[in-house]
């Protein structure tokens, strides 16, 4: 007679310390006092978990939908960003979309928002013209690897300049970074680039000259898609300039030893054209 020898099944237990939140855990000592303190009143939570999104683990962009009603376009959205631009499929059409860029060198004040590092315009005399339509430049900040793809490829960085008009509709002019020369135009920023979570925007001595940031050459890509993180929110215009800008190793580096990954992969193109002009 053959013997059977049946193992005793252990029953793990797993102990449930993997809640809802758990990447709280690494947030600031006061923010947990006070999702603490707002979950025993039993209030608030919701407020809370907006903030609480990020690039990685269980808060990471596949998880952005489920971590607040508000974020529903994240999943649900169809004009979503960024995308991936293939350059046999845009459509070439001339003067398509015709933009004015007016920028002048002007103050920033600094912010580490613990996405990003993110330069708050100090004023509203930078903007853009979009189809005879007036956009304020509110703030730029940057992204490692872009978020936007070339014909499948990433670029080392991106730079998102964000406007706004009187009614709040958002329009993002996307700069690509490639690594070469050290950028001049981005020192006074670099200088003071802040390390960890900044309580108070940091200003800046010198002002930043946008105007020479940008490409010489502002053939670009547009399209109707959404803000890269959440809420997600759509109707945002995009305009991607086909040329990149260059930084340096040095200068890339000292971002990435901040945020060593703080993009939000591509999205379905859906319907939408992309046009070229
Ligand atoms: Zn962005």
């Amino acid at each position: 007679m053959k013997k059977i020898l049946v193992y005793p099944i252990l029953a793990v237990m797993l102990s449930s310390v993997l809640g809802a939140c758990t990447s709280q855990n690494a947030q600031t000592p006061k923010l947990k006092e006070e999702q603490a303190t707002e979950k025993n009143a039993g209030t608030e939570v919701t407020k809370i978990n907006t903030s609480h999104w990020s690039y990685e683990g269980e808060t990471s962009p596949e998880h952005w939908g489920e971590l607040d009603p508000a974020n529903s376009a994240c999943v649900n959205g169809s004009e979503q960003s960024p995308i991936n631009i293939e350059f046999s499929q845009v459509e070439n059409e001339q003067d398509a979309e015709d933009l004015q860029i007016n920028y002048e060198p002007m103050l920033f004040s600094l912010m580490n928002n613990g996405h990003t590092v993110q330069a708050n315009a100090a004023g509203g005399s930078n903007s853009i013209l979009i189809e005879g339509k007036e956009y304020k430049l509110a703030q730029f900040h940057f992204h490692t690897p872009s978020e936007h793809q070339f014909n499948g490829k990433n670029y080392v960085m991106e730079l998102h300049l964000v406007h706004k008009d009187s009614n709040g509709k958002i329009a993002v002019l996307g700069v690509m970074i490639q690594e070469g020369e050290e950028n001049k135009n981005l020192a006074a920023v670099w200088d003071i680039l802040p390390k960890e979570e900044t309580d108070k925007d940091i200003p800046l001595n010198e002002t930043v000259d946008l105007k020479a940031l940008l490409p010489e050459d502002q053939t670009a890509f547009h399209y109707e898609g959404s803000l890269t993180t959440p809420p997600c929110t759509e109707e945002v215009k995009w305009t991607i300039f086909e040329m990149p800008i260059e930084m340096s190793k040095e200068q890339i580096e000292a971002f990435r030893k901040i945020f060593p990954d703080d993009h939000r992969p591509v999205q379905s193109l859906n319907n939408r054209k992309v046009i070229k002009s």
